[in-house]
């Protein structure tokens, strides 16, 4: 059966702690750790007061990421409120330096994270580079949903980029009011849906708000029944969970260009195409990057990164 946990029902759950440097730190759980299935599926929003910087660091567990309040920018990129962010396990990512607004995350798990938190990089980069097998990818992307043309009863746009061998997808879902129609099925490891806008009717209630419904991976396509304002949800379904020789490199041998790869979150920087998005032109030699270059995804040193050979 699925598990819906609806924020506006949970604001007395909000639990806040002091953090180092006058910051805040506040945390509601949607699906808590549950004793009869401690493994099982949690799935809570951390928010954390303006300006502040999370380091980087990693879980032991594939994970989504949605922006639900403010922003800020995660190394390199801009967050921005809506976007998602998918890690797998063993995949480092930060700093994330909140905006002028905070930010707040909900952070979504298939299960729980073995680690039992954030291994913070770079205490923990050798016990990082010591998993075998282990294939570190990372990516973030904002849901567009499709408008309803006239007499469209629902519409589904696939992400683009959060998508991969072993089943990672995304979908943006809208539904037109006082409408029913399946979403997309759960992997086998599972699913979440997360309400953006408008309201679910469900079990004979109308939920309005942010919610959150967590679809185990033995279950069947979860009714979306929208209310009578419509329904935007985003679908998330986990990968199958693999330790296999990684196929995260696209970079290609390019002729006399060589590319160099992140060893921490597996970023490549390829020389034919540069990285124009933060500032260096396609063509740039590795040598000729400045000494001072960072990891767009970990924020790992130009050092840390290792001569691909084809
Ligand atoms: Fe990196």
């Amino acid at each position: 059966m699925a598990q819906i946990a609806v924020l506006d029902e949970l604001k007395a759950n909000r639990k806040g702690r002091e953090l180092p440097g006058g910051h805040m730190a506040w945390r509601t759980d949607f699906i808590a750790r549950k004793k009869e299935d401690p493994d099982g599926p949690v799935a809570f929003l951390a928010e954390s007061s303006p300006k502040r910087v999370l380091r980087t660091h990693y879980h032991e567990c594939d994970q989504f990421q949605i922006i639900a309040l403010g922003g800020g920018t995660l190394a390199k990129h801009t967050l921005a409120f809506g976007g998602i962010h998918f890690s797998r396990a063993y995949t480092p990512y930060g700093p994330i330096t909140n905006g002028d607004q905070g930010i707040g995350f909900i952070t979504l798990r298939a299960k729980r994270d073995p680690a039992g938190g954030a291994m913070f990089i770079p205490e923990k980069a050798e016990t990082l580079k010591s998993v075998k097998n282990r294939t570190p990818w990372q990516v973030t992307e904002m849901p567009t949903f499709k408008a309803l043309a006239g007499g469209e009863s629902s519409s589904v746009v696939q992400f683009k980029e959060m998508q991969d061998d072993r089943g990672l997808a995304g979908y943006a879902v809208t539904v037109s009011a006082n409408t029913k129609v399946a979403a997309p099925a759960p992997t086998q490891v599972g699913q979440y849906i997360i309400v953006t806008k408008g309201s679910l009717l469900t079990q004979g209630q109308e939920k309005k708000g942010m919610a959150v419904i967590w679809v185990g991976g033995d279950e069947t396509p979860f009714e979306l029944h929208a209310g009578a304002e419509g329904l935007e949800v985003v679908v998330l379904n986990f990968p199958r969970e693999e330790l296999t020789p990684s196929k995260s490199v696209t970079a290609k041998a390019n002729g006399e260009f060589k590319a160099w790869q992140c060893v921490l979150c597996a970023v490549v920087y390829d020389e034919a195409a540069g990285m124009p998005e933060h500032g260096i032109p396609p063509g740039t030699r590795w040598a000729d990057v400045p000494e001072n270059f960072g990891c767009p995804d970990c924020d790992a040193k130009k050092s840390d990164f290792e001569l691909i050979e084809f």
